[in-house]
């Protein structure tokens, strides 16, 4: 089993370890006294790991009670998130109770908001079952739900009190979800760790997740811990995502978000190096690696339709954007450009991949 300790506003383990969803409860149980336990999760991870998760939690002595909502990007609205909060209230959950967010990053983001604004805050445990989610949106703290204008507009800075990642639930993963988390981890690799990137390059089937969710992680902590709010080094954690929300709203969410990314990293590799912003032509290596490993790497959508979208993000202040570029495979910088460059920015990134 490894452990991964976060030293944030609010400290908490990072548990992962094959086997482990069956002993959720001996797991939460050694820091919270048993309550009542309200798991949200989606019909299909309700389906796979609801049974387990409950009969560990009631072993130990919590009472249980669960929302299930319908899988899926479309369902992290405001429409859901009413509903999580209405059904905390109908349980009567109190301070001293948890929410236990069982599933991907979808019920994470939005599990986590409801957990931090019902009674001003409850206790959350994340228990991600998708790779993205156990490398990406379990930690840190980041919660949130789409609007219509866009993605992840509203959400909360909101750590968890526990993560318990369990690699053997991947075991049900379909491919292309669990490429998603694939494309996360390139990510990592571009940002800090080339040996990492070389080792997901070969596209191996056969890899050690239990120790790559843990370098994740740990790169992840490390930049929450130095910057937990966003105003500096954490955003180099968007690499590829301002153009990859562009790419999910321009695909009403159709493109999944470790797709979109994928396409973003890429597009912002290429721009980089066209407009000599990089040290080495990165775009090259990160295309390998995610064709690799059956990632997209170009999108329909024109460079009009992703630059208009991508203003919607949230990294936008007010006449400025911060970019995240690649200088080298294992070293980023954070690059400000004007709005009104944008256009220019991403039709550079596009251009080669015709
Ligand atoms: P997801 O939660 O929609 O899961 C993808 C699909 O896999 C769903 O259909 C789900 O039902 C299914 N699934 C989940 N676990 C399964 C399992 N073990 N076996 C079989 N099927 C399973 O999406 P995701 O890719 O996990 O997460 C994407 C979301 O995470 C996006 O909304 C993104 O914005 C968000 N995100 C948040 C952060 C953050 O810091 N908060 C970081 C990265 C991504
Ligand atoms: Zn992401």
């Amino acid at each position: 089993m490894k452990n991964v300790t976060v030293n944030a506003s609010r400290s908490y383990d990072i548990i992962i370890g094959h086997g482990i969803l069956p002993m959720t409860g001996q797991e939460i149980c050694k820091r919270v006294t048993a309550c009542t336990a309200a798991i949200v999760t989606d019909n299909i991870v309700d389906s796979l790991y609801s049974d387990a998760v409950c009969k560990s939690l009631q072993e130990t002595g919590f009472s249980i009670c669960k929302f299930v909502f319908k899988h899926g990007e479309s369902s992290k609205n405001l429409t859901t998130f009413g509903q999580i909060l209405e059904f905390l209230a109908q349980n009567q959950l109190t301070k001293s109770d948890i929410v236990v967010a069982l599933g991907g990053g979808v019920t994470g983001d939005i599990a986590g908001f409801a957990a931090s604004v019902y009674l001003r805050g409850i206790k959350l445990i994340q228990i991600p079952t998708t790779f993205l989610a156990a490398i990406d949106s379990s930690v840190g703290g980041k919660t949130a739900i789409d609007l219509a204008v866009g993605k992840n507009l509203a959400g909360t800075f909101y750590q968890p009190s526990l993560v318990l990642c369990d690699p053997d639930s991947f075991s049900t993963l379909p491919k292309n979800v669990f490429a998603d988390g694939i494309a996360e981890a390139i990510k990592y690799g571009v940002l800090s760790a080339p040996q990492l990137f070389d080792k997901l390059a070969q596209g191996n089937p056969h890899l050690d997740l239990a120790s790559i969710i843990e370098q994740c992680v740990t790169i992840k902590r490390d930049l929450v811990m130095r910057d937990e709010y966003d105003n500096g080094d954490r955003q180099l954690l968007n690499f590829g995502h301002t153009i990859g929300h562009a790419i999910e709203h321009c695909s009403g969410y159709t493109i999944t978000h470790g797709h979109a990314v994928a396409i973003g990293m890429v597009t912002i590799s290429q721009a980089a190096w066209q407009l000599g912003l990089s040290d080495l032509d990165c775009s090259k290596p990160i295309k390998a690696s995610l064709l690799a490993n059956n990632l997209p790497v170009s999108s329909p959508f024109t460079a009009k339709q992703l630059s208009e979208a991508a203003l919607l993000d949230k990294k936008r202040r007010q006449d400025s954007i911060t970019l995240v570029i690649p200088r080298k495979i294992g070293q980023c910088i954070l690059h400000q450009i004007p709005i009104s460059s944008l256009y220019n920015f991403i039709n550079q990134g596009i251009r080669e991949e015709a």
